[in-house]
């Protein structure tokens, strides 16, 4: 049967506990909240960090304790944030990918406004150092896609040798700035990345529910959690980010399809052994 993957992004950069008091922010509140998520079907943490106010960082010590309490716990696959903080340096970006060597980190294949607030800076001197080190680091990138010309950008640096094929895209609808959250965009989307790709996808607000059914349907993989919403319905806010991995595994399971394990979400993307 089919396999599904499930990626839960538990925190994100921006929600804050006013947002929804249930967001995991420190190290500790992170490992639990993804070994709830693993066990009910999780088998790819994307991680972000927050610093002692809360606010978005790509602090190392940070990433190393949360990632070690995490693989104390279980062999859920380690996806990094590489974009955590707008006013990191590039530097900052990419230095836990090289200590912490995780399976995956984040790519994101262009630049944007961001939130109608700041920039969401990712220049072509960073897409080629961070792919660099992607690869020296055996790191696979999950490339962000949020509008079509950032797919487009990515056939360029995998011209280059610094993307290797098959690649992972993630498109992340919903975002202000980028595309909407719409069944028709992901559609679209997906139809101009090649063939042999792997790709996942998940909506920002009310979009979430009917992108997940769309990429179920069109062969995807889904990210849930409460980096992408702090609302599990409307006027209801979620009470965990296993909830929402739980109902993406139901969907799954409804569709005829299975949930993907970690070693099996491994093979599917060709992780390092
Ligand atoms: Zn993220």
């Amino acid at each position: 049967m089919e396999k599904v993957i499930i990626t839960v992004a538990t925190t994100g950069a921006w929600p804050q506990k006013e947002h929804n008091p249930n967001i995991p922010l420190t190290p500790q509140e992170i490992a639990a909240d993804v070994y709830e998520c693993w066990k009910e079907g999780a088998a790819i943490a994307h991680l972000h960090m927050r610093d002692d106010q809360g606010k978005g960082t790509m602090s190392k010590d940070k990433f190393r304790e949360t990632v070690q309490l995490i693989r104390s716990k279980c062999d859920i696959i380690i996806n990094c944030t590489t974009s955590g903080d707008l006013n990191a340096t590039d530097e900052t970006r990419m230095a836990h990918l090289i200590e912490l060597q995780p399976e995956m980190a984040s790519y994101d294949c262009g630049s944007m406004n961001w939130m109608h607030n700041s920039l969401f800076l990712n220049t072509p001197q960073f897409l080629e150092k961070l792919g660099k080190t992607m690869l020296d680091n055996n790191v696979k990138p999950e490339i962000e896609i949020f509008d079509a010309g950032m797919i487009y950008n990515s056939f360029y640096y995998v011209k280059k040798g610094i993307l290797r094929t098959p690649a992972h895209y993630q498109f992340v609808l919903g975002a202000d700035g980028g595309s909407a959250a719409t069944v028709e965009n992901l559609v679209y989307l997906k139809g101009l990345i090649p063939k042999d790709a792997t790709w996942s996808a998940l909506g920002i607000g009310k979009g979430h529910i009917p992108l997940m059914y769309a990429a179920i349907a069109l062969g995807g993989h889904i990210r849930v959690g409460m980096e992408d919403n702090v609302y599990y319905a409307k006027n209801r806010l979620a009470k965990s980010n296993a909830e929402f991995v739980a109902r993406a595994a139901r969907l799954i399971k409804e569709a005829n399809k299975e949930v993907a394990s970690p070693a099996e979400a491994r093979d599917i993307l060709n992780l390092k052994k």
